[in-house]
């Protein structure tokens, strides 16, 4: 079983078209499935969008922060939900592609227990976010000899040992892939179809 975890705060434009792609490539696959979206404290009507979907589709699991409590509580509040084998996460923006789903199955398959996302051609803002990025991964690169070229990638599968022994809070959600690698777990990564944000306007 699959369970996708998906944090969204002010996503209420997104949200929708997302379930119906991971539903889409979900019975593609032909995995059973749950979808866990963790509503971060918004302040649009992702809530309500979130609730009317639900009343359609039992796999829907809804978990409410009462306020803005950041990404990496999130996650942890929808892992310590989560009940499939394979747990992914993606955001809920629509920038992470459920179409690259199979690649991810296919790299665990292979023995990874984390495999991570890499943005290859990111279609971010260039100065915003590509090149801050690019510095803080050769950081996290050469400082911890992991070598992964993305370690805040979004888009993650993770077998369930490793969310089991992940404790997220405050900026940790950054660097799973380094955590997961110091715990012995095998880290892989496979490259991504990023896409632009189309709704909404990014909280970092
Ligand atoms: N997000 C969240 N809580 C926050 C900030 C962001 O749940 O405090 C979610 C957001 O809704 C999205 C994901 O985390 O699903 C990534 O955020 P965003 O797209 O704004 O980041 P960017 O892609 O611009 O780095
Ligand atoms: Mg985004």
């Amino acid at each position: 079983m699959l369970s996708f975890v998906i944090p969204a705060k002010n996503e209420e434009d997104s949200v929708e078209i997302l379930y119906k792609e991971i539903e889409r490539v979900s019975n593609e696959v032909k995995k059973e499935y749950e979808i866990i979206f963790v509503d971060d404290g918004s302040t649009d009507s992702t809530f309500e969008t979130l609730k009317k979907l639900q009343s359609r589709d039992k796999k829907i699991k809804i978990i409410r922060h009462r306020g803005n409590w950041g990404k990496s509580i999130a996650l942890q509040n929808g892992f310590d939900k989560a009940r499939g084998d394979i747990i992914f996460t993606l955001d809920a923006d629509l920038q992470d592609n459920p179409a690259d789903i199979p690649d991810f199955l296919k790299k665990l398959d292979e023995g990874y227990d984390l495999v991570s996302g890499w943005k290859k051609k990111r279609l971010d803002p260039q100065f915003g976010k590509v090149i801050p990025s690019r510095i803080v991964n050769f950081l996290a690169r050469t400082l911890t000899g992991v070598k992964i070229h993305d370690t805040n990638c979004g888009f993650k599968a993770y077998r369930r040992e490793v969310i089991k022994n992940l404790n997220l809070y405050g900026e940790l959600y950054r660097f799973i892939p380094i955590i997961a690698a110091k715990q012995n777990f095998k880290v892989g990564e496979v490259p991504v179809t990023h896409r632009p944000r189309k709704f909404g306007k990014t909280k970092f």
